[in-house]
């Protein structure tokens, strides 16, 4: 790693909305769980839009098309056209097609988005290994998804096709839970071939060159949920990052981060888009953060004080990051995290 790692939070004198031009939002655990919105979501963008901040969503999910999910979120009150929508089914199918003739034909192991995605950069979808595909490209295809589809694939990776993926997550949120992703799939055809498929979706850099190829983001902060992919893309593609509250990542995790998991800034939820950011202020071996103030000390992490406990967080993410440097905080922080009630 060549740049020196963020060790606290950083402030913002002025609303995240107009520091920067575009907000990159993935959609689950963001702006919706399990098909419904989250709380605060739907105010929160609308007033940042309202001030001119360009607004994309980006989402590794590949099952969708950008029509489908822009309909979704116009829908929950969040209107978006398909140009604002960038999904990995976008950046594999420009991956496939910057290594393939035009009209390549491709053995699609997916959903409609990918379908629709592969055929808009000149590739022709086919759905058998007998159809004399050149390359396999394996996307999230829900539920509904037959098994034989992973021994199709296997049938073509084990003759020695070339097989990207759309992305990697192993698990996708869901009404009822969580449920296995395309990663999970990936392994299952892996598990049959031994082969490494190529991955566009996040955290890698062809999802983050799709993201600014599309919106022409100049000073784009990303926003997310999820620290191996939203804020590593956006370490990875170099930009500034929020971690919203709302999904998978808890408090215990932020102050754990590994260096290309630690976000630029940390919130609630995308209320935080609307504010300034408090600055984390070092002195000595404490960091100070609104009414609080943490510290390592004695093999352990410690925060005390009162009033907004995200102050508390930020403070304590400043006193483990800097403790940790290159590495990740080992120290225990079940009590300080307890202290805060988060
Ligand atoms: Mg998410």
């Amino acid at each position: 790693m060549s740049q020196a790692s963020r060790t606290r939070p950083s402030g913002s004198s002025t609303a995240l909305s107009e520091a920067y031009d575009t907000a990159l939002l993935d959609l689950d655990g963001v702006v919706y769980a399990g098909g419904l919105a989250i709380r605060h979501a739907v105010e929160a963008l609308g007033t940042a839009r309202d001030g001119g901040m360009h607004l994309a969503y980006v989402t590794n999910n590949a099952l969708r098309t950008p029509a489908a999910v822009a309909q979704h979120l116009t829908e929950l009150g969040v209107p978006a056209e398909p140009t604002d929508v960038i999904t990995s089914a976008q950046a594999v199918a420009r991956l496939v097609a910057d290594q393939l003739p035009a009209g390549a034909r491709v053995l699609v192991i997916g959903g409609e988005g990918l379908q629709v995605a592969l055929r808009e950069r000149g590739l022709e979808p086919v759905e058998s290994a007998d159809d004399d595909p050149v390359a396999v490209v394996q996307g999230y295809g829900g539920p509904d998804l037959a098994w034989g589809r992973f021994a199709e694939a296997s049938y073509a990776i084990n003759r020695g096709l070339p097989w990207f993926a759309s992305n990697t997550d192993l698990t996708i949120p869901g009404a009822r839970g969580i449920a296995p992703g395309n990663g999970a799939a990936v392994e299952v055809v892996r598990i049959a071939t031994g082969a490494e498929p190529q991955v566009a979706g996040k955290p890698l850099p062809p999802m983050h060159r799709e993201t600014v190829l599309r919106t022409g983001a100049e000073r784009p902060l990303v926003v997310g949920d999820r620290l191996d992919t939203d804020i590593e893309g956006a370490f990875n593609g170099g930009v500034d990052s929020l971690l919203v509250l709302t999904g998978v990542t808890d408090a215990a995790q932020l102050v754990a981060a590994a260096p290309e998991h630690r976000p630029t800034y940390i919130d609630a939820d995308l209320r935080g888009l609307l504010t300034g950011q408090p600055e984390v202020t070092p002195a000595g071996e404490n960091f100070g953060c609104g009414g609080w103030t943490a510290s390592a000390r004695d093999g352990r992490l410690v925060v005390d004080g009162e009033g907004d406990a995200l102050d508390g967080l930020r403070a304590l993410c400043a006193a483990a990051w800097s403790h940790a440097g290159d590495g990740v905080c080992e120290l225990d922080a079940e009590k300080a995290v307890a202290r805060l009630g988060l």
